[in-house]
């Protein structure tokens, strides 16, 4: 039974162990049985999945990811929390624990071997201080995913749902956007969790696309002139891309080609679409 998402039996749990909490892995354990049941919820967990959950900690979301998934994989990088885990999921039978660097394993084999390379599930309350990294991971290397259902920083989830025009759209955005439909769907207090972050969190799920909705020649130009715009906010489109680094293209070529897609000389960044960045990307590589 899942009796894990209340800070009573959390505590006893840790004083069982004597654990004693890592900062450096960002642990914040939840203790809050609402949010458990959103997560679970928004995930649309079915007997059917098999899921991924990056970082179970002590199992609390990982018991209930028991109780409503087919079979779950919990990756764990604290070698102190692994006999925890032993104890808490020791009444179910469809959890394996991976004593594992979330970035460092390999997924694709991991799903090829454990699902017969069919689409997965990833569910978590992410470790903050390297959620970009994993997210982004997880959409780059094309792992074959139904959705990602997360909890991340307030702020992070703000930006991955942005649009052109708000303060938060930028390069993080429009690189979810390309793979996935980002949805807030919930926001999270500090006093759900233990111990309490400094930060307000929130819970987002990103549902992948089957194709991208833009269809560019080469995507590692989009991504390239979408960090470059970025990268100077402050200056208009022609300077920061004339400005990179990872970028050969003359200011001529790039007023020729915004002018193709006809958009203003001095445009910002900020202001493009998705549409538009892939729009920008196409015209250049011609
Ligand atoms: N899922 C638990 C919960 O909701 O109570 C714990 C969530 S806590 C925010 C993040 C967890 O991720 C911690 O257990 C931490 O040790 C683990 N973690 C941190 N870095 C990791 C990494 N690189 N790979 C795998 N797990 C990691």
């Amino acid at each position: 039974m899942a009796d894990l998402g209340n800070p009573k039996k959390t505590i006893e749990i840790l004083n069982k162990y004597k654990f004693i909490f890592q900062k450096k892995f960002g642990q914040n354990f939840l203790i809050d049985t609402h949010v458990l049941d959103k997560i679970i919820k928004a995930a649309e967990i079915s007997k059917e999945d098999f899921v991924l959950e990056i970082g179970p900690g002590i199992g609390t979301l990982t018991q209930y990811l028991c109780e409503h998934a087919r079979e779950v994989l919990a990756v764990e990088i604290d070698r102190m929390l692994i006999p925890i885990l032993e104890d808490t999921l020791s009444s179910y039978d469809n959890v394996t624990v991976l004593n594992e660097d979330i970035l460092k394993v390999d997924l694709n084999q991991i799903i090829q071997l454990k699902n017969g390379g069919k689409a997965i599930k990833v569910v978590a309350n992410l470790p903050y201080y390297i959620t970009t990294p994993i997210i982004m991971g997880l959409l780059e290397q094309q792992i074959p995913l139904k959705n990602i259902t997360v909890m991340v920083q307030k702020e992070v989830a703000d930006r991955m749902q942005a649009s052109p025009g708000s303060k938060d759209y930028g390069a993080l955005s429009l690189a979810v956007q390309y793979y996935a439909k980002p949805y807030i769907a919930a926001n999270v207090p500090p006093n759900c969790f233990m111990p309490r972050p400094n930060v307000g969190s929130a819970v987002i799920k990103l549902t992948l696309h089957d194709k991208p909705p833009v269809e560019v020649k080469d995507e590692t130009l989009l991504f390239s002139l979408i960090r470059a715009s970025f990268n100077q906010r402050r200056k208009t489109l022609v300077n920061g891309l004339t400005n990179s680094a990872d970028l050969a293209f003359t200011k001529e070529q790039i007023i020729e080609a915004l002018n193709q897609i006809a958009l203003p000389e001095n445009i910002r960044g900020e202001k493009l679409t998705l549409e538009q960045f892939a729009q920008l990307a196409n015209a250049l590589s011609n």
